[in-house]
């Protein structure tokens, strides 16, 4: 069965919440405390939950630690994930350089660019490379994804550069659709596309949003998290 995309948002936050508690020394929670700070429902928090198992006693609330494990298992960060950053301008340069990603297992492997003035310079402890060196590097990396922050009129190719290097997954920066090619009328999507998971990132798609719900908060179905 599907999962909605705000259920996995959803716990990304609780995730977040339960590592502030255990910052706190706070050892034991309940659906009930983790709805109130997360600005949702008991019963919201239950469901998004129960999708992945029991974590919990009924009536005895959650162990603060073993939640805090069980989704970091259920979302994958008990593993390490190999990232390239393609596109090393304002935003790529802004993600290499914050810090909260080593938070987990995510691991700057490789930075990409095409411009003369950026490659081979050092941004953080990595050289920035050419793009035309980005196939063999991913192979030689077993790198998982690529993080897209390249102008929007490149998006679409530097994404296929991604694909058809192997990567399982983009995060795209750029305010473009990224569409799997329908090259010669074939609606038909090709077996290296249908294997990538691509998620959006868009700042100005938020803004747009913004500006509508203040306008209609009355519209608003959850607060955002
Ligand atoms: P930028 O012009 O500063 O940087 C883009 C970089 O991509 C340049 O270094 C360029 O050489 C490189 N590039 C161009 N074609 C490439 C290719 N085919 N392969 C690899 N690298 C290539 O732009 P920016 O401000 O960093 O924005 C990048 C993207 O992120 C844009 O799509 C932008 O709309 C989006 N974005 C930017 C911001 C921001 O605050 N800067 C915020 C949200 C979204």
């Amino acid at each position: 069965a599907e999962i909605p995309t705000a259920a996995i948002s959803r716990l990304v936050t609780y995730l977040r919440i339960l590592e502030q508690l255990e910052a706190q020394d706070v050892s034991r929670t309940s659906s009930s405390d983790l709805a109130e700070r997360a600005g949702v429902s008991a019963f919201q928090v239950r469901k998004d939950l129960a999708y992945f198992g029991r974590f919990g006693t009924r009536g005895m609330g959650y162990t603060v630690a073993i939640l805090k494990r069980e989704l970091v298992r259920v979302l994958g960060l008990n593993q390490t994930w190999n990232v390239v950053i393609v596109g090393m301008g304002r935003l790529g340069q802004a993600i290499a350089n914050y810090p909260g990603a080593s938070d987990y297992q995510f691991q700057y492997a490789g930075l990409f660019d095409v411009s003369p003035a950026i490659v081979g310079q050092q941004i953080r402890n990595l050289t920035v490379r050419h793009m035309d060196d980005l196939k063999t590097f991913v192979a030689q990396n077993k790198v998982d994804m690529g993080f897209l922050a390249v102008p929007p009129d490149r998006a679409q190719d530097a994404a296929q550069a991604l694909v058809s290097a192997g990567v399982r997954g983009i995060l795209n920066f750029a305010p473009v659709v990224i569409q799997p090619p329908t090259e010669g009328g074939a609606q038909e999507i090709s077996d290296e596309w249908r294997a990538v998971i691509i998620e959006n990132v868009d700042f100005l798609a938020g803004m747009k949003r913004l500006a509508f719900y203040i306008l209609n908060p009355h519209l608003k179905d959850a607060p955002l998290t």
